[in-house]
């Protein structure tokens, strides 16, 4: 990028949140972006990572990234199948090979909705997988009901690590991922009393296979259902998984801050920006 962001992300030296998983380009943020993106900083978000759904947010993600600095990713959603056409993965190729995003994502599979058709979200989860392969950049995985399959087409096209997205599975399927060079996105799920086996996982999985992230404008928070999900809510997630864990808030932060560079193959900041207190 030649041009400055108008309003950049930078590392904070009190608290350092990173969302590793932010749908700023969704509807419900039109108009909002600025304020969300303001709020989200007030609240020691230090940086935001954003997933692309379908061919047509690719140009918008650009111009968040422009806006903004943030990560960025592209990537075909396989919610978004019917949206989906052939040309759409060379026009991926061609925005991963120009526009150096941070990742590939979201892509996956979603065994929960009905009427996606299975055979084909497996297809395109394949060609974009050896996309990351060739361009060796990290995923961002949806793996709704699909665990099991998704980490089968892992283990047949190794790519470098990335973030299993909300996730919510066994340990055992937690411990494939890691083992594969995954890192585990957890957020508002774990702020439900009710959610005892996410609530379990966050707790006990290594802190260092551990992202935070909102998934926003989705995943809303318990305390928080009647609107749409937003990154300032990290501040609370992470008190949150502070909790479960029963750690300090400083020692998790910074963790959190790494694990999340890590999954993305990036280099840390220099020491002096790393968070702390
Ligand atoms: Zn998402």
């Amino acid at each position: 990028m030649s041009t400055q962001p108008t309003m950049p992300f930078q590392a904070r030296p009190d608290i350092c949140l990173i969302d590793s998983h932010c749908h700023l380009d969704a509807p419900e943020f039109h108009g909002q972006r600025d304020a969300v993106v303001a709020q989200a900083q007030a609240a020691g978000v230090g940086q935001l990572l954003l997933p692309s759904i379908h061919s047509d947010s690719f140009a918008d993600t650009l111009l968040m990234r422009e806006r903004y600095g943030c990560w960025i990713a592209f990537g075909l959603h396989p919610v978004y199948l019917q949206r989906h056409l052939d040309d759409h993965l060379h026009l991926l190729e061609t925005h991963l090979q120009r526009d150096a995003p941070q990742a590939v994502g979201e892509i996956g599979l979603d065994f929960y909705l009905p009427g996606l058709d299975a055979s084909r979200q497996e297809t395109l989860l394949v060609e974009q997988l050896k996309l990351a392969r060739k361009y060796n950049l990290p995923v961002l995985l949806h793996i709704r009901r699909s665990q099991d399959r998704v980490l089968k087409y892992l283990r047949q096209i190794p790519v470098p690590g990335g973030i299993a997205h909300a996730f919510n599975g066994s340990p055992q399927q937690a411990e494939a991922f890691i083992r594969l060079g995954f890192k585990l996105g957890f957020g508002g799920a774990m702020s439900y009393s009710g959610s005892r086996r996410i609530r379990a996982l966050a707790a006990t999985l290594p802190l260092s296979a551990l992202v935070l992230e909102t998934d926003a404008p989705d995943i809303r928070p318990e305390w928080a259902q009647e609107k749409p999900n937003t990154p300032d809510n990290l501040q609370k997630f992470v008190q949150i998984l502070a909790e479960l864990r029963s750690i300090e808030l400083d020692t998790l932060v910074t963790a959190l801050w790494s694990n999340t560079y890590q999954a993305l193959g990036l280099d840390l900041p220099a020491r002096d920006r790393l968070p702390s207190r």
